[in-house]
């Protein structure tokens, strides 16, 4: 039966502060994290070059808030297990900034899985089930770490290493996650060796429909036949790196995306920085000489100036900023 009348209610999306209408997402930013913290060395060698509680957060408070004057409504923070998630910290900051903030369930690895899962699970000694399907959906349907605060989304990675077994557990957890609670998912890809189609393939095996997949990174290349397989399957792809200029510069990254939308693409794509307030892999005092763009400005004030200058059209730009992101956030 047609979803119509009184009875229908309007699609809600997960945030940090609760479920917010699917039209009131606005402008968003789908691949952005605040922090990105390697827990262990945090405990352990606060004195290296570490997390700051007490001044990071005021200035990511800062920095989002910033954001918002810009005319962004909303972020995706696919900062999972992995990346040092903390759900309460973010909390912390949503309780302050003027800005929708969706945050993942997943699980962010390159190669292998964490020694915690190893004897857990399919192929362990106590043959039990998965355990990571049941962590991600219950982050899902009850919230994460008794915060009540919801996953909007599911993430998982394929690098540069492939399919290997552990990144298969976690894409088959995160299809299974998907299916039993609709969540869409979004992925980290290495674009250089075309990750992208090898995530799709597995997802299809597990029958997910790749309409409800946003595949990361895409914008780190500019294989333009990569990029229309991967949307001609259905795919939101996401632009979701300006700012890495030593990965792609400034001007090639642009380029692609009007490439794209000169071909009818602009349906297909999201764009993003993939920047964070604070991420403890770089030395904190290097980084804004390495990368003087990879910050949460960069898009609004220096990529879609040039994209407008390049013949993309502001029809197009609410696409990528504004409907595209709904669409996949939201499901319709
Ligand atoms: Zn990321």
């Amino acid at each position: 039966m047609a979803e119509t009348g009184p009875a229908r209610r309007a699609k809600q999306v997960q945030t940090v502060r609760g479920p917010v209408s699917a039209s009131r997402l606005g402008r968003v930013l789908a691949h952005e994290h605040i922090f990105v913290l390697s827990p262990e060395f945090l405990v352990n060698y606060p004195e290296y070059e570490g997390f700051r509680e007490a001044s990071d957060v005021p200035e990511a408070v800062r920095r989002l808030n910033e954001l918002a004057a810009e005319g962004i409504d909303t972020i995706v923070d696919p900062t999972v297990v992995g990346l040092g998630r903390d759900i309460r910290r973010i909390q912390r900051v949503a309780a302050e900034v003027d800005l929708n903030i969706v945050v993942a369930t997943g699980l962010y690895t390159y190669r292998d899985l964490p020694h915690f899962l190893h004897q857990r699970g399919p192929g362990g000694p106590f043959g039990d089930a998965e355990p990571l399907v049941e962590m991600f959906v219950g982050d899902i349907t009850d919230g994460i770490a008794g915060t009540g605060v919801k996953a909007g989304v599911l993430k998982c990675v394929t690098d540069r290493a492939g399919i290997t077994s552990g990144i298969a557990r976690v894409l088959r957890a995160v299809a299974e996650a998907h299916h039993r609670t609709g969540t869409p998912i979004m992925t980290h890809t290495h674009a250089g060796s075309r990750q992208g189609l090898a995530q799709q393939n597995a997802f299809e095996a597990e029958g997910v429909d790749l309409s409800r997949v946003l595949i990361g990174h895409c914008g780190d290349t500019t294989d333009l036949d990569y990029l229309m397989a991967l949307a001609d399957r259905g795919s939101l792809l996401g632009m979701d790196r300006f700012g890495v200029d030593t990965i792609l510069p400034f001007e090639r990254r642009v380029d692609t995306v009007v490439r794209l939308c000169e071909r009818g693409y602009d349906e297909h794509l999201v764009l993003s920085h993939d920047a964070a307030c604070y991420i403890d892999w770089l030395p904190r005092d290097k980084l804004p000489s390495v990368l003087p763009n990879w910050h949460y400005l960069h898009i609004t004030r220096d990529v879609l100036p040039a994209l407008r200058q390049r013949g993309v059209t502001e029809r197009q730009l609410r696409r990528m900023l504004v409907d595209n992101p709904r669409r996949f956030l939201a499901g319709d």
